[in-house]
C-alpha cells in the first residue's frame, strides 16, 4: 500500500541524518543508559538522584500548555504573500508597497467550538489566519472562512461560546444551549445560514475562502483613510464535504485537515488564495443603508467590488507542530502603519481578547518565539524587560525611557492620522438595525435550488434534537427571513414528529 507524505515523516527525517546524535539530558550530560532506571539492588525501588529519570519525567508532565478556549484544533503552514496589483493609493503599509515584492507568511487554520483532539469535517466555522511578518512589524489578519459573525457585541462573546461546546452539567454538547441563545440573538441568523448551508463543512482548508471580517481603516502616504473589507479568496476553488462523507471521516480520520494541508505542501501541490479588498470612502461610508461597522453584514460586491491585490501561497510545512502552530500567536490588534481599527465593536473586543489569552495561555514573553517574533525587525525594540521566559537582553540597551544612552527612539510618522469621536458614553442597544434584510438576499439569490433543500435538511437535523418553544422562535426568526424558508422547515420539522404553531394559530 502506498504511503503519503505525511506517513512517511519520519522515513524522510531518518534520511537526512548522517550521524546519529548523542542522546543528552536537558542540560547536556550524555546519557549512558535510556533504558534502565538507577535502583537500589536488582529490585529496590528507583533512588531519588536518578536525574536521567526525573529529567525525562519532570519535563513529560509539563509538555501541555492549556488549549485555547476557541479554535484549539487547527493546522498550520508558512509561505509568503506576493503583490500582484499596486493598492499603495490607499494604504502606505510597506508590504504592499510594489509589485513582486513579497512578505514571509505564516498561516492557521482551524475549527472554532471543538477541543483539540476533535474531529475536522464537524459543521462549525473555520479560522484563517495569517502573519505577516513585515519589516514594520508583524500584522496579524485573524480571520475566519465567513465574511460575518454571528454577534456583533464582544461582551455575548463568552456566554456564545459556551453555548457551543459543553453542558457544564453533562459535559456533552447541548442542542437546547446552541440553539436557545442563536434563536434569542436573531442578528445571528445570516451566519447561522452560511453555517447550515454546503459551506458549513468545507474538504479540508484548502477549498474555502477567508475573509478578515471586519471593517478596517487604510490610511495613505498623505493620511487619506478608506474604510476595507480583507477576503482571501481560494484559488482552488470551493469544495465542500457532503453530509455523510463528513460524518464517516470523523470517525475514520478525524485529522483530515490537518493530513490534507500536511500532504498537499509535502506533495509541491502548494495552495494558494487570493487577497482582496473592497474599500469605501469615509462620505459612502455615511449614507450606506447599513452599519458598516457591524461584522453581521457584508458589502455588496456590486456596489464595492472586490480589487485585487496579491496571492497568499502556502509553501512549507511546520517543522514542529507545537512549536510553530500550537505556540503561535495572533493577535487582532498587531496591525502595521496603514491599517487600522475601526469602531466595529468586535474588532475592538479582540483587540483586547486574544493578546490577553495568550498571555495565560503561552506566557507574558509569547512575542519573543521565533514563530511570534517580528524577525524582519532588530531585536533591540524596546523598554520591555524580564518576565518568566524572556530571552531577549536587547543587547545591553537601556531598560527606561526617555535616557541619554541611545535606547531605542520613536518614528512620528507612523501617527495614526487624528480620529473624530462625539456621542454620550453608554451602553447602546442596537435598535430598528436589519438582522434580515442580506439574509434574504442570501436565501432568495445566491442559493441555488439543491442548495436550498440542502441547508433545510441540515437545519431540520440540527433543530429536531430541541425542546419546541426554542425551535418555535428559531423558526419564527427563519420565517423572516423569507415565509418559504419557514414554512419548508415546518414541514420538515413536521415530517420528524414537530408540530410548529404558524402565526396564524397564535392568532385563533
Ligand atoms: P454576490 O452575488 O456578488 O456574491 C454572492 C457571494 O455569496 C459570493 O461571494 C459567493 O462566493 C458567496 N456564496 C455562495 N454560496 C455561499 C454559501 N453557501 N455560503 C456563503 N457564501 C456563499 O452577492 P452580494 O455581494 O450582493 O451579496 C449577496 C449575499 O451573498 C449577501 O447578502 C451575503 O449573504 C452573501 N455573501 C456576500 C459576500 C460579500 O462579501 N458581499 C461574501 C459571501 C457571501 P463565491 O464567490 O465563492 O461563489
Amino acid at each position: 500500500m502506498s504511503r503519503d507524505p505525511a506517513a512517511e515523516q519520519l522515513n524522510c527525517y531518518k534520511e537526512t541524518v548522517k550521524t546519529v546524535p548523542i542522546l543528552l539530558t536537558g542540560n547536556g550530560e550524555p546519557i549512558a543508559n535510556k533504558n534502565d532506571s538507577l535502583t537500589a539492588g536488582k529490585y529496590g525501588p528507583t533512588l531519588l538522584q536518578d536525574f536521567v529519570y526525573l529529567d525525562e519525567m519532570s519535563h513529560f508532565n509539563r509538555e501541555r500548555i492549556p488549549e485555547r478556549v476557541v479554535h484549539a484544533k487547527g493546522a498550520g503552514a508558512f509561505g509568503y504573500f506576493e503583490v500582484t496589483h499596486d493598492i499603495t493609493k490607499y494604504t502606505k503599509a510597506k508590504l504592499f508597497s510594489a509589485i513582486l515584492k513579497r512578505t514571509p507568511i505564516a498561516v492557521r487554520f482551524s475549527q472554532v467550538g471543538g477541543e483539540r483532539g476533535s474531529a475536522d469535517t464537524v459543521r462549525d466555522p473555520r479560522g484563517f489566519a495569517v502573519k505577516f511578518y513585515t519589516e514594520e512589524g508583524v500584522w496579524d489578519l485573524v480571520g475566519n472562512n465567513t465574511p460575518i459573525f454571528f454577534i456583533k457585541d464582544p461582551l455575548l462573546f463568552p456566554s456564545f461560546i459556551h453555548t457551543q461546546k459543553r453542558n457544564p452539567v453533562t459535559n456533552l454538547k447541548d442542542s437546547d444551549m446552541f440553539w436557545d441563545f442563536l434563536s434569542l440573538r436573531p442578528e445571528s441568523t445570516h451566519q447561522v445560514m452560511f453555517l447550515f448551508s454546503d459551506r458549513g463543512i468545507p474538504d479540508g482548508y484548502r477549498y474555502m475562502h477567508g475573509f478578515g471580517s471586519h471593517t478596517f481603516k487604510l490610511v495613505n502616504a498623505k493620511d487619506e483613510i478608506v474604510y476595507c473589507k480583507f477576503h482571501y479568496k481560494t484559488d482552488q476553488g470551493i469544495r465542500n464535504l457532503p453530509v455523510d462523507r463528513a460524518a464517516e471521516l470523523s470517525g475514520t480520520d478525524p485529522d483530515y485537515g490537518i493530513r490534507d494541508l500536511y500532504n498537499s505542501i509535502a506533495r509541491r501541490q502548494c495552495p494558494s488564495w487570493t487577497l482582496y479588498i473592497q474599500v469605501m470612502t469615509p462620505k459612502e461610508a455615511e449614507t450606506f443603508r447599513w452599519n458598516i461597522f457591524d461584522v453581521t453584514k457584508v458589502w455588496p460586491h456590486k456596489d464595492f467590488p472586490l480589487i485585487p491585490v496579491g496571492k497568499i501561497i502556502l509553501d512549507k510545512n511546520p517543522e514542529s507542530y507545537f512549536s510553530d502552530v500550537e505556540q503561535i500567536a495572533f493577535n487582532v490588534a498587531h496591525m502595521v502603519s496603514g491599517i487600522e481599527p475601526t469602531p466595529d465593536k468586535m474588532l475592538q473586543g479582540r483587540m483586547f481578547a486574544y493578546g490577553d489569552a495568550h498571555r495565560y495561555r503561552l506566557g507574558t514573553n509569547h512575542l519573543q518565539l521565533p514563530v511570534n517574533c517580528p524577525y524582519k525587525i532588530m531585536t533591540t525594540m524596546n523598554y520591555q524587560r524580564d518576565g518568566k521566559m524572556s530571552i531577549n537582553s536587547q543587547g545591553g540597551a537601556p531598560n527606561y525611557y526617555p535616557n541619554s544612552f541611545k535606547g531605542p527612539v520613536e518614528t512620528p510618522n507612523v501617527k495614526e492620522p487624528a480620529f473624530n469621536i462625539t456621542g454620550q458614553a453608554d451602553r447602546y442597544t442596537p435598535i430598528n438595525e436589519d438582522d434580515f434584510g442580506q439574509v434574504t438576499i442570501f436565501w432568495r439569490n445566491v442559493l441555488d435550488s439543491g442548495a436550498k433543500t440542502r441547508l433545510v435538511n441540515n437545519l431540520v437535523t440540527s433543530l429536531k434534537r430541541v425542546s419546541p418553544f426554542i425551535v418555535q422562535r428559531a423558526v419564527a426568526n427563519f420565517t423572516q427571513v423569507d415565509q418559504d424558508l419557514g414554512k419548508r422547515l415546518r414541514d420538515g420539522l413536521k415530517k420528524v414528529g414537530m408540530q410548529l404553531f404558524t402565526l396564524e394559530d397564535e392568532k385563533n
